[in-house]
């Protein structure tokens, strides 16, 4: 019988919630690509519930234990002395959501030498060392499009509040004010900008078809050309590499995941090469972007504003320079996890589980590395690797709280 380690965010602050604004959510049954959503034989939660924290479980508690299994649930996952440590010793998967990411360094890997499978409970593996589980023959996996639409919703969202300079004017309500010149003198309209994703994958494509309605010029930068004719239906300028997409466009917004090829992407060249007064909107991941960096940009005008729900290390120190940097829209990381996501992930995961346990084969689409190696949807987007490094700084977190 297995341990099973799972590594959530705590529940709000005033207690896990009793009740909710809804009661019910929008039944999807296929993502855009066709791709069917998860599909576990049986799930032990209600789709709306919080259950991305410690108390929610993502449901798993039940299936788990009438299975033999342990499961142990816990947020604190930074540090030696955290509980994820101690549980390590005799682990056999490890679960944590992107948002809250259990970083699964080669030194951890290590401490946990019954460790097989880590799953993802969202998209985006970079928190585990990969290079060390593919040489451990750890298999990673995540559930590939659970969010994908969450994303780009939010992407969408933090281009039009970024551009239309729409929080500092909500601040001046909150202060009583009414000082529309003060909100205006940095708020333009994203009609006839020229908008360019890094990345045309699940979200990149989603975020250019949901901005395309808004009379936009649409660009993309991707290692693989999408088809045809999504390029003519679209109208999208394809580019060679992402120096050649940023200097042309108003607004760039992050779509690829972190690994060796992307870290440290947007640094101080690449800025420099971006017009004066564009905005970057980066929900990808905080290490793509060199940290002080962007806060360079910002505070000379090269960057009019930052967006995003991505941090190096998360969860970010409290002395995080993007937390007080100007022109930012920085949100914690959200946009991937919100209940509709949730209950999506969480089905995932448990898909995931059964297969593993009952011998059958995990879905191609949610395979990161397998049997030594990458494969399916991590042989395609990810390169081997390591991108975890600097990740026990988010101990700092806990002890400036
Ligand atoms: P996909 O795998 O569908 O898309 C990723 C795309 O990135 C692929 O098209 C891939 O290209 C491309 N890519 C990989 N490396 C590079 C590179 N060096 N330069 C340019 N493009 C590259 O994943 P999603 O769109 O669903 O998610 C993308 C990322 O977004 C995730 O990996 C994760 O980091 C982040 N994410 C964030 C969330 C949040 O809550 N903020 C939630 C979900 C995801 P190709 O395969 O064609 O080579």
């Amino acid at each position: 019988m297995a341990k099973v380690v799972l590594v959530l965010y705590d529940d709000p602050v005033d207690g896990y919630p009793k009740s909710y604004p809804r009661d019910d959510l929008p039944k999807i049954l296929k993502y855009p690509d066709g791709q069917i959503v998860p599909h576990p034989k049986a799930i032990d939660f209600t789709p709306g519930a919080l259950l991305g924290s410690v108390s929610g479980e993502l449901g798993l508690r039940k299936y788990l234990e009438s299975q033999g299994h342990t499961l142990v649930v816990t947020s604190d996952k930074d540090g030696p002395n955290s509980r994820l440590e101690q549980e390590l010793h005799d682990a056999e998967i490890v679960i944590s959501q992107p948002f809250w990411p259990a970083y699964l360094t080669e030194e951890r890997i290590a401490k946990a030498p019954k460790l097989k499978l880590a799953v993802t409970a969202g998209i985006g593996s970079d928190h585990v060392d990969l290079q060390a589980a593919i040489d451990r023959k750890i298999t990673v996996t995540e559930v590939t499009f659970c969010n994908s639409i969450s994303v780009a919703e939010h992407v969408v969202m933090m281009i039009l509040g970024l551009v239309r300079n729409y929080i500092p004017s909500y601040n001046w309500v909150i202060k009583g004010g009414w000082n529309i010149a003060d909100c205006v003198s940095r708020s333009y309209d994203v009609e006839g900008m020229h908008i360019g994703t890094v990345a045309a994958g699940r979200i990149g494509l989603a975020v250019l078809r949901r901005l395309k309605p808004f009379d936009v010029q649409l660009h993309y930068f991707d290692r693989h050309r999408l088809p045809e004719a999504v390029e003519k239906e679209l109208d999208l300028h394809w580019h060679p590499n992402v120096e050649d997409m940023v200097t042309v466009c108003d607004v760039v917004t992050i779509n690829c995941p972190l690994h060796p090829e992307t870290e440290h992407m947007f640094d101080d060249k690449m800025l420099s090469k971006m017009k004066r007064g564009a905005y970057l909107v980066n929900t990808a991941r905080g290490k793509i972007c060199d940290r002080d960096a962007i806060v360079r940009a910002l505070e000379s005008g090269q960057l009019a504003g930052y967006a995003g729900d991505v941090w190096f290390p998360q969860p970010a120190p409290k002395d995080h320079p993007w937390r007080t940097m100007p022109h930012h829209g920085m949100t914690p990381h959200i946009s991937g996890t919100s209940l509709s996501a949730q209950a999506r992930y969480a089905a995932g995961v448990r898909e995931i589980l059964e297969c593993w346990f009952e011998g059958r084969p995990i879905r191609d689409e949610y395979l990161i590395v397998d049997g030594g190696k990458l494969a399916g949807v991590g042989a395609h987007s990810y390169s081997a690797g390591d991108a975890t490094k600097g990740s026990e700084e988010a101990a700092r977190f806990q002890r400036a709280s």
